[in-house]
């Protein structure tokens, strides 16, 4: 579903991402980690160019996102779902507000938009929380709207940037167990970019080990987390154990 050939991106003269190379298959389960600043959040960035690579191509589904005019690309975005760290929903709004709003915006009339957007809160467990505003929902609740969000345009491919780093650990597990039931029972194509090491191990089709930019070790977490062959994997290894 989609290849990532020979991306490259430099911040000045710091070299971010480097030589990146990944197929993702249809139905996969990709979970990419490393250390801090290795250039997780820049690749993952680039998929949807809310970051431009200095170079690479990135092929969903045969066509290149990188060579995209702005028309083509905006309707690519709607195929990629993206959930960040921070859920940034409007506050005045209501749950159901807030998944409706994009929806709305890109010309889903707003009957439609609705049933849309409850359908995806349903699936991320908010059913009896449709008109609760961000204040009256819990960190893990908030982040599962920011999930439901991204479902409403049922996405082709599901992008995670540490969707549970800014969470207290008691509200993390609610939104695992959500992320963990649309990769095993909902089969969507998920790159994850997290700390969890449960999850990752439990989840993940293929384990991603960047370091400094690069990509070092692939493969699935029994022989990732068993017997790496990186630094970065055997210092994973380590954690387990
Ligand atoms: P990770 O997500 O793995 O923590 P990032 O992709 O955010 O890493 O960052 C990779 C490197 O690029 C880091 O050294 C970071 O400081 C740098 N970087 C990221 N974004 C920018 C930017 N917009 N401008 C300058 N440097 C950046
Ligand atoms: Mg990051």
């Amino acid at each position: 579903m989609l290849v990532i050939q020979d991306l490259y991106k430099q911040f000045g003269s710091l070299v971010a991402v480097n030589e990146f190379n990944l197929r993702v298959e249809t139905g996969e389960t990709v979970v990419l980690m490393g250390p801090s600043g290795c250039g997780k959040s820049t690749a993952i960035r680039t998929i949807n160019r809310l970051i431009e690579p200095d170079r690479g191509s990135i092929m969903l589904n045969d066509s290149n996102i990188i060579a995209m005019e702005p028309d083509e690309l905006r309707q690519a975005r709607k195929r990629i779902g993206f959930v960040f760290q921070h859920f940034n929903l409007i506050g005045r709004l209501s749950a159901l507000e807030n998944v409706m709003l994009g929806l709305v915006m890109s010309g889903v009339e707003r009957k439609n938009a609705e049933s849309r957007a409850a359908d995806s809160l349903c699936k991320v467990g908010l059913d009896n929380h449709l008109d609760h505003k961000p204040d009256q929902l819990s960190g893990g609740q908030q982040q599962r709207v920011g999930i439901a969000r991204a479902l409403a345009y049922e996405p082709e491919l599901m992008l995670w940037d540490e969707p549970t780093a800014s969470l207290d650990p008691i509200l993390v597990r609610e939104v695992l167990v959500v992320m963990e039931e649309l990769a095993r029972f909902r089969s969507s194509t998920m790159i994850v970019v997290t700390h969890e090491l449960p999850f990752a191990l439990r989840v993940a089709d293929r384990i991603v080990l960047m370091d400094h930019g690069r990509i070092v070790e692939e493969g699935k977490p029994s022989q990732v987390f068993v017997s790496p062959i990186s630094d970065i994997g055997k210092r994973y290894k380590e954690l387990i154990e």
